[in-house]
């Protein structure tokens, strides 16, 4: 009768454990909505949004002609291409965090994680 408790009890911890690991995912999955993305900018306006989880390569043209090439993989965003004379936003490395930026002032581009 004892062990019979004890048992009820471990499946009843056990139970527990796998709603609150189940609610925890439910709620980790939620709380990522709306997804990261990554926001592309010219001069303040906003041109396209990536979502941060799709590997993409995209290639952002301002308007003098400078380009910069985007590319978004493992869920970081980078830029791997730039006609602008510093490379700056080139050395500026992979960006995967919200708040996290990569400029480039010669072409007045903005890379934001939103
Ligand atoms: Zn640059």
């Amino acid at each position: 009768m004892k062990e019979n408790k004890k048992r009820n009890e471990f499946i009843l911890i056990g139970g527990l454990l796998l709603a609150a690991a189940v609610f925890y995912g439910i709620f980790r999955l939620s709380a990522r909505e709306p997804a990261v993305y990554v926001d592309i900018s010219i001069d303040g306006q906003t041109i396209r949004e990536f979502p941060l989880d799709q590997d993409t390569e995209y290639v952002i043209e301002s308007e003098k002609g400078g380009i910069n090439r985007l590319v978004i993989e493992d869920g970081a965003a980078r830029i791997t291409e730039a006609s602008c004379p510093d490379k700056l936003c080139i050395s500026q490395g992979s960006a995967s965090e919200r708040g996290q930026t990569i400029v480039c002032l010669p072409n007045r581009v903005v890379i934001t994680i939103k």
